[in-house]
């Protein structure tokens, strides 16, 4: 059987970095199933659908495929064959993907994908159910997560660097209320699972998370 590790948290707890730098050092695969959402919501975004319309979104779903390719050891992923790992990224996707992440069929037509991608590779895969729903007998699975604040100075400092001019406050408005829509929608809200690591990262930095990581796999013979 395929070795899983799940790690589930809020939007901005570092999860991707984490899980991407640690799948590279103990050789497994990333998978970042957050992309899938945004990759959706690209699509919900560019075709002018609006984010409220269950029923339009709904209807939209068949026309739409996302596929995930491994290049280099790099996550690719394809919305109708297009390669739409760089637009995901943008903050308007992001919130979108929030937006219509909570819509029974959209997680629907996802589980799958994900699914078959962790039943194959050993993987660490990341995202907000995927602990509690997704990948159930995950052999590790961790709950990282840091105060508001930290998560908003992380992404300011990352919005930064990349040439932007962030507004603080607007990073911590959007972090928050995607919080909320998260930990608060119906189906699959982000949860820490019963026999999930809770771990704060506010006071570490990336290779103390890692290696708390990697040593909680270890004591638990994972690895
Ligand atoms: O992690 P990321 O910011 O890329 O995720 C974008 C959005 O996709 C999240 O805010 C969340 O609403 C949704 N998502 C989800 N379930 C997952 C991963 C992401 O609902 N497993």
């Amino acid at each position: 059987m395929a070795i899983n590790i799940a790690i589930d948290g809020p939007a901005g707890a570092g999860k991707s970095t984490i899980a991407k730098g640690l799948a590279k050092r103990l050789g497994f695969v990333y998978v970042d199933t957050g992309a899938m959402y945004r990759t959706l919501a690209l699509y919900f975004v560019e075709n002018g659908i609006a984010l409220d319309d269950e029923a339009a979104i709904e209807a939209a779903l068949p026309a739409v495929s996302v596929r995930i390719a491994y290049q280099d050891g790099t996550q690719h992923i394809f919305l109708n064959d297009r390669d739409v790992s760089g637009e995901i990224r943008r903050e308007e996707i992001g919130n979108a993907a929030s937006a219509t992440s909570g819509y029974p069929e959209v997680r629907k037509k996802l589980l799958a994908l994900q699914r078959d991608l962790a039943a194959e590779s050993d993987c660490i895969m990341d995202g907000r159910d995927i602990g509690s729903f997704v990948l159930p007998d995950a052999q590790v699975k961790i709950y990282l997560t840091a105060s508001v604040a930290t998560r908003a100075k992380r992404r300011f400092d990352e919005l930064a660097e990349k040439g932007e001019s962030p507004k603080l406050s607007e990073i911590e408005a959007d972090i928050t209320k995607r919080d909320e829509q998260d930990m608060n929608r119906a189906v699959s809200p982000l949860v820490q699972a019963e026999d999930a690591v809770y771990l704060d990262t506010s006071a570490m930095d990336i290779p103390e998370v890692m290696a708390e990581i990697e040593r909680i796999a270890r004591d638990k013979g994972v690895l």
